[in-house]
């Protein structure tokens, strides 16, 4: 039997997409059409450890092949995403903080040994990307910066119709792109990246130090309050929203995008994100570059990751209509 083929010698129909966050595990199986035929969301285990990983996420897969009343028969392969930078050769994850036990694990290759289906890691961001190509706002478009922007700053980069993974599966880290020399501290241990101007963090911290209640600081509520004409919180966003523009706009200067498309939390807020986004792209970029690229908000919200995942799973299986 080959691991192409099911048990009727017929490609397999159905792929398993795994999207691990820091609070939470989500999951899906997903047929070459894209449709999902069985979806599960649980609490990330971070007292898991080692080959423990690996049984906990098989666990995912498996019961969401009994859900859909599915065999491993079914399934093409499985494709997990980390919230950290994958290795693509080794698969193993570096810089993890929201899921610090699978640092320097190949979590795919536990997984692996656990269903014995073939099992691929990637970065979530990457992931996502791959999902709103496939089903999304970044359908049919061959250059695409697809940004997550919650409480950081995820980026994966869509060229010439192909996920673009860099040398060794790290491209895309725009979150520590340094925009600010001598700036704010990142968690990453640098000074002045991107993300301590521009992610949900960010504007929390912004909001603390213009005096906010710690209740009204998360990145939703200063939205929340600008949209009502809240002053400080209007200058909060703006300033964020400027700095990642100033960001995206570089990005548009090195990849001349067809489009950007933003997801991830704070993407519900919409235009009132997107505005300022468009403004400073449109004032820094190239002219010519700046004004045909699309900035819009991603389509498929918590699904993009999953059905990423899929669409990866199947286009490592030689299909290129993904
Ligand atoms: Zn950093």
């Amino acid at each position: 039997l080959s691991e192409n083929l099911d048990g009727r010698n017929r490609p397999r129909p159905y792929a398993a997409g795994l999207d691990a966050g820091g609070s939470f595990t989500k999951g899906a199986v997903v047929d070459r059409d894209g449709r999902i035929v069985a979806r599960l969301r649980v609490p990330s285990d971070h007292g898991a450890t080692g080959p423990a990983i690996g049984r906990g996420l098989a666990g995912i897969v498996r019961r969401m092949l009994m859900d859909a009343g599915l065999s491993d028969d079914d399934l093409a392969g499985v494709c997990i995403s980390a919230p950290g930078v994958v290795d693509a050769a080794t698969q193993i994850v570096h810089s993890c903080p929201n899921l610090q036990n699978w640092d320097g694990l190949a979590v795919g290759a536990l997984v692996a040994s656990e269903l014995g289906l073939p099992t691929i890691l990637e970065n979530d961001a990457n992931q996502a990307a791959v999902g709103e190509h496939w089903l999304g706002a970044a359908r049919g478009r061959a250059n695409v910066i697809c940004i997550t922007l919650g409480t950081g700053i995820g980026c994966g980069l869509i060229l010439g119709g192909r996920l673009y993974q860099g040398a060794t599966g790290g491209a895309g880290e725009l979150s520590h792109i340094v925009v600010a020399p001598n700036g704010r501290p990142c968690t990453c241990g640098q000074v002045g990246c991107l993300e301590s101007y521009a992610s949900g963090r960010a504007i929390t911290a912004q909001a603390l130090a213009l005096g906010f209640d710690a209740a009204d600081s998360p990145p939703e509520r200063v939205f929340a309050a600008a949209q009502e004409g809240d002053p400080r919180a209007e200058a909060i966003i703006q300033e964020a929203m400027e700095w990642l523009g100033l960001a995206l706009a570089n990005l548009v200067n090195l990849f001349n995008p067809d489009m950007i498309v933003v997801g991830g939390g704070l993407a519900a807020t919409g235009d009132q994100l997107l505005d300022p986004i468009r403004a400073a792209v449109w004032r820094w970029g190239r002219g010519w570059l700046a004004d045909q690229v699309a900035i819009v908000t991603a389509e498929l919200g918590n699904d993009a990751g999953v059905t990423g995942g899929a669409a990866i799973v199947f286009n490592a299986k030689g299909k290129d209509d993904v």
